[in-house]
C-alpha cells in the first residue's frame, strides 16, 4: 500500500490522545497490588505500518504490564511447533463468559472455548513447557525478537504477585488436567503463564511486535516468516470473535478490526495490510478493557476507515 501521510496522521493520534483523556470512567486492575500501583492517568497510542513508519502520541514509551496480550504471542509459538494438533486441545468458538471463567470448562469436558481466555491460553502454556526446555526464555527471546528489542524483561514484583494470587487460574489448569487436557506439569505451566503476563513492554514495541500479523506472517522489519499466511489468518479470525471477550461482539460492530486488550490497560488492534496500533491507559471497564483505550482505538478506525468489514 501507499505510506500514510506522516503530518496527518501525527495530527490525528494527538487529537485522539486529548479527547480520551476526557473520558474518567472505570477502575485499574487491583485483583494485585502491583497493577493497582499504576498511575491512572497515564494515556498512550502508538501506531506502527509495515513500511516502518512510527506514529505516537502520549506515554508512547512507558511500559506497562502486557498481561493478556501475550497470549497472541503464545499462540503463534504452539501454532509454530504443533500445527493443527493446537486445534484438538482448544476450541476457537467466542466464549460469551469473562475472561477468567471457569464454568464452561466443565460443561465441555475441560477443553477452552478459544485461546484468548485465560483457561485457553493456560493449555497453550501446557504446550510451551513441553516443548521448550525452557519456555519462559522461549518465550521472551520470541518477543524481544519482533520487538526489535534485547531490553525487555520480566517484571519479578508483579510475577511474584500472580503466582501468590493465582488460586483461580490455578483451579482451570487443575480442571484441565483432571480431564486429561494438561501434559506438563501444573505448577510449571502457571508458572509460564504468570511469566508471560509479566512483561512489561511499550505501546510502540507492542505495536512492531504485532506488525506480521498485519503482513501475512512476515515481520516487515526483519523479512523473516513468523508463521504462516493461513496462521496469521487464523490468528486474526480468532481475535476477531474473541480477542476483546466478551465485549468483541461490540468491538467488531464499533470497530471492525482483529484486536487484543489486557488488564494492564492496553488495547492492540491489528491493521491488515497496513500495520498495528496499541492504545493504553489503566482505567478499565467491566469487561476488563481499558476505557480510554476503546475510546481511541474506535476514533482511529472511523477517522482512517479502518475496518476490515467496511472495505
Ligand atoms: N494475569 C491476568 C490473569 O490471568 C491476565 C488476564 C487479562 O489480562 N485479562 O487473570
Amino acid at each position: 500500500g501507499t505510506p500514510i501521510r506522516p503530518q496527518d496522521t501525527d495530527q490525528l493520534l494527538q487529537s485522539i490522545l486529548s479527547e480520551a483523556r476526557q473520558n474518567n470512567q472505570g477502575k485499574v486492575a487491583s485483583y494485585i497490588p502491583a497493577l493497582a500501583n499504576v498511575d491512572p492517568e497515564c494515556t498512550a497510542i502508538a501506531m506502527v505500518t509495515n513500511q516502518g513508519q512510527f506514529f505516537q502520541a502520549g506515554d508512547a514509551d512507558t511500559p506497562f504490564s502486557i498481561q493478556s496480550i501475550s497470549k497472541i504471542f503464545g499462540l503463534v509459538m504452539a501454532m509454530r511447533r504443533s500445527g493443527n494438533t493446537v486445534w484438538q486441545r482448544v476450541n476457537m468458538e467466542p466464549s460469551g463468559q469473562p475472561f477468567n471463567s471457569i464454568v464452561q470448562l466443565e460443561w465441555e469436558y475441560g477443553i477452552p472455548r478459544n485461546p484468548f481466555i485465560n483457561a485457553g491460553a493456560i493449555v497453550i502454556a501446557d504446550m510451551l513447557v513441553s516443548q521448550y526446555s525452557t519456555s519462559k526464555l522461549a518465550f521472551i527471546g520470541f518477543l524481544r525478537q519482533l520487538a526489535g528489542t534485547d531490553r525487555l524483561y520480566v517484571d519479578e514484583e508483579v510475577y511474584e504477585s500472580e503466582l501468590t494470587h493465582g488460586s483461580r487460574n490455578a483451579a482451570m489448569a487443575y480442571l484441565m488436567h483432571s480431564f486429561g487436557n494438561m501434559e506438563a506439569d501444573v505448577d510449571q505451566v502457571l508458572e509460564h503463564y504468570f511469566y508471560q503476563c509479566s512483561i512489561p513492554i511499550t505501546c510502540k514495541q507492542l505495536a512492531r511486535s504485532l506488525c506480521f500479523l498485519a503482513n501475512r506472517g512476515v515481520d516487515p522489519f526483519t523479512d523473516e516468516s513468523i508463521c504462516s499466511r493461513r496462521d496469521a489468518h487464523r490468528v486474526n479470525a480468532i481475535l476477531s470473535t474473541s480477542g476483546m471477550y466478551d465485549q468483541s461482539g461490540e468491538f467488531a460492530f464499533s470497530v471492525g478490526l482483529p484486536a487484543k486488550s489486557g488488564v494492564g490497560g492496553a488495547i492492540a488492534a491489528i491493521i491488515p495490510g497496513l500495520g498495528a496500533v496499541v492504545a493504553w491507559s489503566p482505567r478499565l471497564n467491566h469487561f476488563g478493557n481499558s476505557h480510554r483505550g476503546m475510546t481511541m482505538i474506535t476514533r482511529l478506525a472511523e477517522e482512517m476507515g479502518l475496518s476490515v468489514f467496511g472495505v
